[in-house]
């Protein structure tokens, strides 16, 4: 295949299109910011410090539950109910268990086939193969350049089932589990952690002989939920039940998110909120860099094979083999500078 060099635009011409809310240029952007070209990075960089002053004004909302819970039905539902209000609305999803390729943007935009050709809508999965921790920085970083482009509403869905829900988790306003009704075990491998971390639970499927199960399960999940510290903000989330494919229930959940944005205004924790994920984004990016410096550089490349095989053979004990890897770090780094 003849490869095509892609062509980069200028900063000014990338930040242009995304403040006039051209999708092209929104799309072509967030390639840039996904790409782990070298080249590609410090362009990256330049329009992102410049589009932040245009970012912020958006409810970030993080939709989370495991396959089959019903969340590409649920987002479906969920955003024409956005739109339906004149809103604009972006749908970002972070899959990191599938390697996602062209093809799979395409399977995606079937799997929310009304959403997708809805003008008021723009949905952007994230790019393919790259780490966990990777994909959710860019993930972000692609929630403020369509921030900067207008989008009013922001859904961030990932799989629920890995690390990658405390991510998203650390940078939405509202985080939302969707989970079934009494299959099986009732936590479904959903980690309590992420129970946690939810302002709201939705029990799916609530229609036909499944209703009277979510019924159920929404008394369940409630009193689980009081077991739970209660949040700094004072939220006490809440459980509800929805049906998708029926558009039941989807309009109590806007008025929900509405109802916390406004109590977390009106209490200040909206703001602190935002600046705490700011701040943690800032440490992430701080371990994110230094780890790579480290796992990149050669000599610690040199070394760690033989290091990992004698941890595992117990010749040297795990921290001790750490530490010398720091110490040599350390020493190749003092003898660059
Ligand atoms: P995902 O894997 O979490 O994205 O789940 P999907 O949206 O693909 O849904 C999984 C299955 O559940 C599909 O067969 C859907 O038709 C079905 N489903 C989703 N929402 C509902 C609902 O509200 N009611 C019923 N009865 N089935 C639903």
């Amino acid at each position: 295949m003849k490869y095509v060099r892609k062509k980069r635009l200028s900063a000014d011409a990338y930040v242009d299109g995304i403040l006039k809310g051209n999708r092209i240029l929104l799309s072509k952007s967030i390639t840039l910011i996904e790409s782990s070209l070298p080249e590609d990075n410090d362009l990256a960089e330049e329009v992102l410090t410049t589009i932040i002053p245009f970012t912020g004004n958006s409810i970030r909302i993080g939709i989370t539950g495991v396959p089959g819970v019903g969340k590409s039905t649920f987002i479906e539902s969920f955003g024409k109910q956005v739109t339906s209000l004149n809103k604009k609305l972006a749908v970002l999803t972070i899959d990191p268990s599938s390697q996602r390729s062209k093809g799979a943007i395409l399977g995606d935009k079937t799997r929310m086939e009304t959403l997708s050709v809805d003008p008021l809508a723009y949905i952007r999965p994230s790019a393919s193969g790259s780490a966990l921790g990777g994909v959710a920085q860019k993930t972000r970083e692609s929630m403020l350049l369509c921030e900067a482009a207008g989008f009013e509403v922001i859904f961030i869905e990932t799989v629920g089932v890995g690390q990658s829900e405390t991510s998203v988790y650390g940078m939405v306003d509202f985080f939302l589990l969707l989970m079934l009704a009494g299959a099986g075990d009732e936590l479904q491998g959903i980690k309590k952690g992420i129970m946690e971390m939810a302002d709201s639970i939705v029990i799916t499927k609530a229609d036909g002989e499944n209703k009277k199960k979510t019924e159920r399960a929404k008394i369940e999940y409630q009193n689980a939920l009081h077991l739970f510290p209660l949040s700094k903000t004072g939220w006490y989330p809440k459980v509800l039940t929805c049906s998708a494919v029926h558009e039941k229930g989807i309009q109590e959940i806007w008025d929900l998110i509405i109802e916390h944005n406004q109590q977390l205004k009106e209490k200040g924790f909206f703001e602190i909120k935002r600046q705490e994920q700011n701040i943690s984004w800032m440490h992430n990016i701080i371990k994110d860099t230094l780890s790579n410096r480290f796992f990149n550089n050669e000599k610690i490349q040199e070394l760690i094979k033989e290091q990992e095989k004698m941890v595992a053979t117990g010749q040297i004990p795990t921290i001790k083999a750490a530490k010398s890897l720091l110490s040599v770090y350390d020493s190749y780094r003092s003898s660059a500078d």
